[in-house]
């Protein structure tokens, strides 16, 4: 099995069965986050805590194709339990990742989407939940 082939069956994996789906009765921001050329649709959940506003809790909801579910699913089992600061460190690192298409060992399971970079009608869809984690986050210190 090459890279490739892991890295899509780890894709298929988290958009089959998302990490973190569903929703948070106790969250602290929500956001709604749209890709309109694709049709993704997503609505994230953080429950921020303490100073650092450390992501206690994550959920997301929504629905749309592959690439955006299994990214969003991959992006929460990344920042839960991070601080705000260090978690936009993380979205940093993604966007680089889908600029130079340069793996990124940071991101965890969403190394699986460096090839993305390869498409550009796609990187929208890939970084949906992120840039939804980046506004909720600082929609959260700005309030
Ligand atoms: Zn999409």
């Amino acid at each position: 099995m090459s890279l490739d082939d892991l890295y899509q069956e780890l894709i298929l994996e988290h958009a089959r069965y998302p990490h973190h789906h569903g929703t948070l009765s106790d969250a602290t921001v929500s956001l709604e986050a749209q890709n309109p050329t694709c049709g993704d649709e997503i609505t994230l959940q953080l429950k921020l805590e303490g100073e650092e506003q450390r992501i206690a809790g994550i959920a997301f909801s929504g629905h749309g194709c592959s690439i955006s579910q299994a990214s969003a699913s991959m992006m929460t089992d990344l920042v839960v339990g991070l601080t705000a600061q260090e978690a936009l460190e993380k979205v940093a690192a993604f966007q680089d990742m889908m600029r130079t298409g340069e793996a990124r060992e940071e991101l965890g399971d969403a190394v699986a989407l460096a090839g993305v970079s390869r498409f550009p009608v796609r990187i929208k869809c890939a970084l949906l939940g992120w840039m939804a984690l980046k506004e909720a986050v600082e929609t959260a210190k700005a309030g």
